[in-house]
């Protein structure tokens, strides 16, 4: 049975850590107090680092509380020390579309997402794009479409790995992925025997593979993992791109920022714009005095866009 999703999962799977022990053997070596007002290291971190610009601690610290010490940052604009705070964030249930979209943000962001190659997708999930959800009959378009992509898709990685299990494709595959290696000039080995046999030319391998049902295991046990990836990497082709994915994104707080402003904005597309406002309620529960003035506001449509005053800090 097939997955269909009609939202995007997120899981804080990192957040920062911010050592009292250092921070006070830093302010003991310096001679140095700092008063403010909050336990939470995604907001202590930025202000520590806004602070050490101008040695404002002490008799020279203006800002005693961090809400308006980092209100002050967001105001004057001066975002560089926003990115010392990073949140890790797991999205699923999110669509191939909205992750090439995704990962056009690059400056303060790292991803790592699923790969259709090495991951078999014969029992792939797919989203449903806002504007489909709610309407029977579009959404039974979709899924019918999606059934039918795994289907061929599935149909295409079997006939492919078949194609690739011949004799002279295994060859070919374990020559290519160097696992059948040349150890003297024409001499070509595993670095074991394969049924008694070893270092033998590339046409005696081809014969021998031919004739021998243990060579033909053996060269079908060593070329398994990089047969399934070709034929996965040609049928993927057939996916749409609706196909769910995971990604894993880092991002420091100004990074963040710039995402939830870019893509909660009206002229966003639906998912992606869904999934800002997710992350901007998200985070500004991690983090209210870095992420507090924005706002999640409900369109005609029922939808949601991100709003604030303070852009492009
Ligand atoms: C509504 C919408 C529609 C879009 N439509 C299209 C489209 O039709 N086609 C398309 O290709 N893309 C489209 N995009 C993507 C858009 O062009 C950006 O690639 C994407 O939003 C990332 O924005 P960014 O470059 O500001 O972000 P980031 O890459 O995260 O960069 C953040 C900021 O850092 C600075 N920066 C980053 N890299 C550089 C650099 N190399 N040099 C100088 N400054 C830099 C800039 O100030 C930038 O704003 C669309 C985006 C939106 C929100």
């Amino acid at each position: 049975m097939t997955t269909f999703f009609p939202r995007a999962r997120i899981y804080v799977v990192g957040r920062q850590v911010m050592p009292p022990e250092e921070v006070e053997r830093f302010l003991r070596d310096e001679g140095a107090a700092w008063q403010t007002d909050t336990d939470n290291p995604a907001q202590r971190i930025p202000e520590l680092a806004g602070r050490i610009c101008y040695m404002s601690f002490g008799d020279k610290q203006g800002r005693k509380d961090n809400k308006s010490y980092l209100g002050h940052i967001l105001e004057v604009g001066h975002g560089s020390v926003l990115e010392h705070t990073v949140f890790s964030l797991l999205f699923t249930g999110v669509s191939r579309s909205l992750t090439h979209e995704l990962i056009r943000h690059r400056a303060g962001f790292g991803y790592s997402q699923l790969s259709q190659r090495y991951v078999d997708e014969t029992d792939a999930s797919f989203v449903v794009p806002p504007a489909i959800q709610g309407d029977a009959v579009l959404e039974k378009t979709l899924r019918e479409f999606c059934d039918h992509s795994v289907k061929v898709y599935t149909e295409l990685t079997d006939k492919l790995a078949e194609r690739m299990a011949t004799p002279d494709a295994l060859v070919d595959f374990a020559l290519r992925e160097e696992t059948l290696r040349e150890k003297a000039p024409g001499q070509f080995t595993f670095g074991e025997p394969v049924d008694g046999k070893d270092n033998l030319s590339v046409d005696e391998w081809r014969r021998f593979v031919k004739a021998s049902d243990t060579a033909l295991k053996y060269f079908k046990k060593q070329t398994i993992r990089g047969r399934r990836k070709s034929a996965r990497e040609a049928a993927r082709a057939v996916l749409p791109n609706a196909t769910e994915t995971k990604i894993f994104v880092t991002g420091n707080a100004r990074a963040w920022r710039h995402f939830i402003e870019l893509r909660g904005d009206v002229h966003a597309e639906a998912e992606i714009r869904a999934l800002a406002c997710d992350v901007c309620r998200l985070l500004k529960k991690e983090a209210p005095n870095l992420f507090g003035d924005y706002e999640v506001a409900r369109l005609p449509d029922g939808s949601e866009r991100t709003r604030t005053i303070h852009r492009k800090v």
